[in-house]
């Protein structure tokens, strides 16, 4: 496809994903999707000519043999009904608490990776950021779900992009650790993986430790920055800055794709970090800066009204529309009329750890970092 040159970021939109349910009470939740979609139109976001929505509405066949195994696939399209489940796809991680069979599972699956593939191959061609909210499934395995994820759409859209010729990175600020992409690429250096998430020692999945850096070939090109429980905005992007951004930066990536899950925000309910979207998209910002070529997926994010306004930032920051704080509703030299329409009301309120705690987290962080500036920089520096 050639791209208007004057593009600059297309939201890619599987809007027949957020029908789906998981369970009546369980913590994903797609409708998300559909909301930050309607949130972001509703702020005009839309609006301007450098960015264009793209719905996705057809599957593409053959986008889960790209990474998953022929037996796995075969659970999912056995169990799409939603009401069957048997010992075998309990094996595969189908039919838990946390991945409970759903009926459309094959389908949402299908069309999520769809997406993220189209993404991919959207970046591929040119286009200098592309968003699925409806992906970022990052600890789904070949053969197996975990951690609410069925499919690893991540790992689909990073194979793409390298079998394009681009060299590319993934960078995951979800709360969790990305360990169904670390686990594909552990042994690549042609793919650097860097995840940033609450440690292992007090939330699933339970790994992702600093000292987890690849293996042969690909020692160096795996880092993992776990966060102590109640890590606040100026560790993260202390972290963030001198590891995260420095390792990218030696890597030097065409392409960046992020998961840009939001639980880590103080008011998740699932996770312990202290964070608010302030932090977030300062992270976002700082990459893209330096990096004008993203590739941006959903993940995490279990409170609705914090994912909704996270991502609706996020989007902001990749098409380029800056929402002026306290000042109603001029963007791209438009006025809109709205008053509602400034970027504060979509902020958190800021939050900070302070005292004690906050000194270690402090020392911890810095610990961190001259461990990685020893072990690891030499290698990226090569
Ligand atoms: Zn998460």
């Amino acid at each position: 496809m050639t791209e208007n040159t004057q593009t600059k970021a297309v939201f890619l939109y599987p809007r027949r994903l957020a029908e789906y349910v998981f369970a009546p009470d369980h913590p994903f939740k797609p409708e998300r999707i559909s909301r930050v979609y309607d949130l972001c139109r509703q702020k005009g976001l839309f609006s301007h000519p450098s960015v264009r929505v793209e719905e996705v509405l057809e599957p593409e066949e053959g986008v889960l043999e790209r990474f998953h195994t022929p037996q796995y696939i075969e659970m999912l399209r056995r169990a799409n009904g939603g009401n069957n489940l048997d010992a075998a796809m309990l094996s595969h991680g189908i039919g838990t608490m946390e991945n409970p069979v759903f009926a459309g599972i094959y389908d949402f699956s299908v069309l999520s990776a769809t997406a993220s593939l189209r993404a991919a191959r959207l970046l591929a061609g040119g286009t200098l950021c592309a968003f699925n909210p409806g992906g970022g499934f990052h600890h789904a395995h070949a053969d197996r779900a975990s951690g609410f994820c069925y499919i690893n759409d991540v790992v689909i859209a990073l194979e793409e992009l390298k079998r394009s010729g681009k060299r590319v990175a993934y960078l995951d600020i979800d709360a969790h650790h990305g360990d169904g992409v670390q686990e594909a690429f552990y042994q690549d250096p042609e793919v650097l993986t860097v995840s940033l998430h609450e440690s292992g020692k007090t939330l699933f999945p339970w790994g992702g430790f600093a000292g987890e850096r690849g293996k042969g070939a690909g020692f160096g090109y795996n880092i993992n920055v776990p966060l102590e429980p109640s890590t606040d905005d100026e560790v993260f992007l202390l972290l963030f800055s001198r590891i995260a951004l420095d390792a990218l930066t030696l890597f030097d990536p065409d392409v960046v794709v992020g998961q840009f899950g939001t639980d880590t925000f103080s008011t998740d309910p699932l996770t312990h970090l202290r964070m608010t979207n302030n932090g977030y998209i300062e992270a976002v910002a700082g990459l893209h800066e330096r990096f004008p070529r993203i590739l941006a997926l959903g993940g995490g994010g279990y409170n609705l009204d914090n994912v909704v306004r996270g991502w609706t930032l996020l989007w902001a920051e990749l098409a380029g529309l800056k929402l002026e704080e306290g000042y109603g509703g001029a963007m791209g030299g438009v006025f809109l009329g709205d008053a509602s329409i400034v970027d504060s009301d979509l902020r958190d309120m800021r939050l900070f750890t302070s005292g004690p705690p906050k000194e270690s987290l402090m020392e911890k962080a810095e610990a961190l970092i001259s461990e990685y500036e020893k072990l690891v920089r030499p290698v990226l520096s090569k």
